[in-house]
């Protein structure tokens, strides 16, 4: 019997959020499958999403993996090429690229003459991460629209927030401003940017989030948004403790029984990518029923309290987050985002299919 912790992805799952964006655009889309799938495993995804119209992702040796097992999309890198070395590869296997600084419109000097590929040039609208700024804009356009590498060019920009109050509205009029210069596809739109701002759908969405199942938005359920999780991590009880007032649990102390009390011992701990920074009271679910985390998550355990729950024993079923553990809930009781504990998912927690 291998050690009880596992993440069963439900591909059906992940096909149902797939069709809610589908329903809710009638733009193209791009399933952004970064992070292995954003932890869910990328061909896996790949073959779930097998009806999007491309795939984005940031790592070229994925790119290549996913035009190997047959996929005919577009496959955009995120981040573009990294050096000229990459420009044989990306010819060979036909990816599109982001172009985001000038260093990378040099390198396309030395693309390939047998080839050409379509470029994805990012506008800096506001968030100054990637993309070339709105008065630089003009000279990238112009030098990449007479390149004997380009085919086509998409202007494409990222939102900062599209999933709080700030909304879109002054990156989204940034870029309307420069698109309105030229004759070109469009994108914009990430998950919270598809769901609440239509009017930013453009040609091609790019969502991530909502197609794992979780909601963008913090005042906003994945339910609510008709999302189903398509990552659940369980694991299992392992062992019993029973607390006097006055003990602590784990280390440093950071619980302390209050009354007498009955704990479990779950198979799971932040080698296994839960959050170590999850506070006393972080939801888990024991054989269904509702508790909480107590004490500090350690490597390879965390506790929880059995006090309520009689029926609970070494062996219950513990679900960590997915399937009526909404992960957003987990993540808020970590200060993080649901985004960050599927990518922490660690090499050792086996992942299986779930499809019922
Ligand atoms: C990650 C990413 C997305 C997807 O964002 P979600 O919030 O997960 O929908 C879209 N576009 C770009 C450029 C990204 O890096």
């Amino acid at each position: 019997m291998p050690r009880p912790i596992l993440a069963r992805i439900d591909q059906n799952a992940l096909e149902h959020n797939f069709q809610i964006a589908r329903r809710a655009t009638s733009a193209r889309i791009m399933a952004v499958i970064k992070a292995n799938g954003y932890g869910h495993g990328l061909l896996r995804v790949a073959q779930a999403l097998s009806g999007a119209d491309g795939f984005a992702l940031l790592d070229i040796r994925d790119a290549i993996a996913l035009r190997q097992a047959g996929y005919r999309q577009t496959i955009l890198l995120l981040e573009g090429f990294f050096g000229v070395e990459e420009l044989e590869q990306v010819a060979e296997y036909d990816l599109a690229c982001v172009i985001h600084s000038e260093w990378q419109i040099r390198c396309l000097d030395a693309y390939p003459r047998r080839a050409t590929l379509d470029i994805w040039l990012k506008v800096n609208s506001g968030m100054h991460r990637l993309g070339f700024s709105p008065l630089d804009v003009a000279m990238a356009m112009e030098v990449l629209r007479s390149h004997r590498a380009v085919r086509e060019i998409t202007l494409m920009t990222h939102f900062a927030n599209a999933d709080d109050e700030r909304g879109v509205s002054a990156q989204f009029e940034t870029y309307n401003r420069i698109a309105a210069n030229y004759r070109v596809t469009r994108s914009l739109a990430n998950s919270a940017a598809l769901l609440r701002y239509p009017e930013t759908h453009g040609d091609w969405v790019r969502p991530g989030l909502m197609l794992y199942g979780a909601s963008p938005f913090s005042e906003v359920s994945a339910a609510q948004l008709g999302l189903k999780p398509a990552m659940t991590l369980k694991s299992r009880i392992i062992a019993i403790q029973h607390l006097e007032r006055g003990d602590e649990v784990g280390y440093s102390g950071k619980y302390r029984a209050d009354r007498t009390m009955r704990i479990g011992i779950v198979a799971c701990g932040y080698a296994d990518g839960y959050p170590r920074h999850a506070k006393n009271g972080a939801p888990v679910l024991v054989d269904g029923n509702r508790t909480q985390l107590l004490g500090r998550v350690s490597m390879d355990m965390l506790c929880v309290d059995l006090t309520a729950l009689h029926e609970a024993d070494t062996e219950s079923t513990v679900t960590l987050w997915g399937k009526e553990m909404p992960i957003e809930e987990v993540a808020m009781a970590a200060d993080t985002i649901s985004y960050e504990l599927m990518c922490a998912l660690t090499q050792r927690v086996p992942i299986v299919e779930d499809t019922p």
